[in-house]
């Protein structure tokens, strides 16, 4: 999908000498194809022409643009999923004089990649405060047996804080990827989730859960293994009572029992 700006944008410009396909233009400014000029895209940020826009695929291994911006607004466009032979057929239309060799850099290649050239489904925009209210279904993380729970990573509700009224909502951070935009329930104002983002809370929930995982499987190794020993022990105290009941019954008799006549005379 093409990159695009947000309404974030801060307009420091550092974006636009970064773009190797010059896809960048400054507010209010025309953009040029083939010696075409087009109205500007936006007014008063600075805004990516899709045409021109390859995800640097031919360039970089990563959005370029992005890269630099230091409020993370490029984001990609949900609106334009593109594949990977798309955006490279773009490259060499807009660089003919250029040669694009089998292994010419593309943030598809890069490891953890996911959609390594399909087409990368919309991610589905969202006023998904609907998910702020409905309980997330909580899931035991590691034992069955325990009444301390923690929801599965998908449906954990990710607290959000609108930067417009301050309202707080959540969402389940299935939701929560990289150029979804959610409504404030408060105040409508939008608010965009960058990969910055996405990432920091996708390390955090992982961290957290495997360490949630890691204690419950210490504790209940140990458990098993004091589990065995307690056992072991029972079962010998079970073994030796049982041996004392059986010494028992040879010892006492009950009266009119047979028993040895004493001989007088040898
Ligand atoms: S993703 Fe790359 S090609 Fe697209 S606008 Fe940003 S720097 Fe330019
Ligand atoms: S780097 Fe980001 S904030 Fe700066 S002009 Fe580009 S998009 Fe706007």
């Amino acid at each position: 999908m093409a990159t695009v700006i947000t309404s974030e944008c801060i307009n420091c410009g550092a974006c636009e000498p970064e773009c190797p396909n010059t896809a960048i233009y400054q507010g209010g400014v025309e953009w040029e194809l083939d010696g075409v000029k087009h109205p500007g895209i936006a007014a008063d940020i600075f805004y990516i022409v899709p045409e021109k826009c390859t995800e640097c695929v031919g360039f970089h291994d990563h959005e370029a643009c992005a890269a630099v911006c230091p409020v993370d607004c490029c984001i990609p466009d949900p609106k334009i999923p593109e594949i990977e032979a798309v955006l490279l057929e773009r490259a060499k239309a807009l660089h003919p004089e250029q040669t694009f060799g089998a292994d010419f850099p593309s943030r598809f290649k890069k490891e953890g990649a996911t959609n390594g050239g399909e087409p990368t489904p919309a991610p589905a925009s969202a006023p998904v405060p609907a998910a702020a209210t409905k309980p997330a279904p909580a899931a035991p993380v590691a034992s069955p047996e325990t009444s301390v729970f923690v929801p599965e990573i998908g449906e954990w509700e990710v607290p959000i804080q609108c930067h417009h009224c301050h309202g707080a909502f959540a969402v389940e951070f299935r939701h929560f990827r990289a150029g979804v935009v959610f409504n404030c329930p408060f105040c409508n104002g939008s608010y965009v989730i960058t990969s910055t983002m996405h990432n920091h809370i996708h390390h955090r929930l992982h961290d957290f859960h495997s360490q949630w995982r890691n204690a419950f499987e210490t504790f209940q190794a140990k458990r098993q293994q004091e589990l065995a020993v307690f056992e072991e022990e029972q079962k010998r105290a079970l073994e030796e009572f049982n041996r004392s009941l059986q010494s028992d019954s040879l010892e006492l008799k009950p009266p009119g029992a047979a028993r040895k006549r004493a001989w007088i005379f040898g």
